[in-house]
């Protein structure tokens, strides 16, 4: 039996003797199948041909293969307490990761923004023996069901310590971010997974219902997305992917809100 993982998007499935007859969240408009067709591996695999990046992000913690399956994301180790939640997830877990984890406090939790990085979260939930938070809008998606996955109702999930996870929508029914009310000094930082995401010089976001395929959310969601966004606080900005944060993020967020419906109004989508 083997724990095949799709190429692609990099989430692992249940064990079986051969692999699906198709990824569902590839399958989905909102990923794709590559031309080439859709192809498996297994964890096994890419910690034959791959290693980890761990390098800082902000004042959080990176953590991200070098190449391999997935969509390019990493994970951010975010203090908590004694220990570290993990937020968003890759499909590497390797041994000297792990270790490097343990160095620093171990994980406590893990909890993912959406289905395009819920990867190999299982493995990652048994080698620290902790909870995995989803909403259970989004509990159509789990490829791998397992006891560690505990399934968050409503629109926030206090995890304690200044950590809470806010449910925004858009993207997937559940998408998420996270909020840490001590980091960037006590003025709030926010995970936002893909949605919003940040542009190329960081001084705007966009948000977008399909990001492989370019297709924008509509306006009225956006503007929702934004009204639960300005009941937050937070200074810094950081997507699933590596780089540098956005700051000011409150007024960047909320001025590309409205470049976004002002420009679907020019347009007429609006
Ligand atoms: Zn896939
Ligand atoms: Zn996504």
């Amino acid at each position: 039996m083997t724990f095949f993982i799709c190429t692609t998007c990099a989430v692992q499935f249940d064990d079986r003797d051969r692999p699906p007859e198709s990824c569902p969240v590839c399958s989905d408009p909102r990923q794709y199948v590559p031309a080439a067709g859709q192809r498996w591996t297994t964890l096994e695999e890419i910690r034959r041909d791959h290693t980890t990046e761990v390098a800082p992000q902000g004042d959080l913690i990176g953590i991200g293969p070098r190449g391999g399956p997935g969509i390019g994301q990493r994970a951010l180790l975010v203090p908590w307490g004694e220990t570290n939640l993990l937020w968003d997830c890759v499909a590497l877990l390797d041994e000297q990761t792990a270790v490097e984890i343990e160095r620093r406090g171990g994980l406590g939790g893990i909890a993912i923004s959406h289905p395009h990085f819920y990867s190999t979260m299982v493995e990652w939930a048994h080698r620290f023996d902790c909870p995995i938070h989803l909403p259970r809008t989004d509990a159509e998606w789990i490829m791998r069901p397992d006891p560690a996955i505990r399934l968050w109702d409503g629109d926030r999930l206090d995890l304690g310590h200044g950590v809470s996870l806010h449910r925004l929508g858009g993207h997937f029914p559940g998408s998420s971010v996270l909020v840490q009310e001590h980091g960037s000094d006590g003025r709030g930082t926010l995970l936002s997974g893909d949605l919003p995401l940040p542009a190329q010089d960081r001084r705007w976001v966009s948000f977008m219902w399909s990001y492989p395929n370019m297709i924008p959310l509509p306006d009225h969601e956006v503007r929702r997305i934004a009204d639960v966004l300005a009941e937050i606080s937070f200074e810094t900005l950081h997507s699933a992917f590596w780089g540098d944060p956005v700051t000011d993020a409150s007024e960047v967020v909320a001025r590309s809100a409205r470049r976004y419906c002002a420009a679907l109004e020019r347009v007429g989508a609006g």
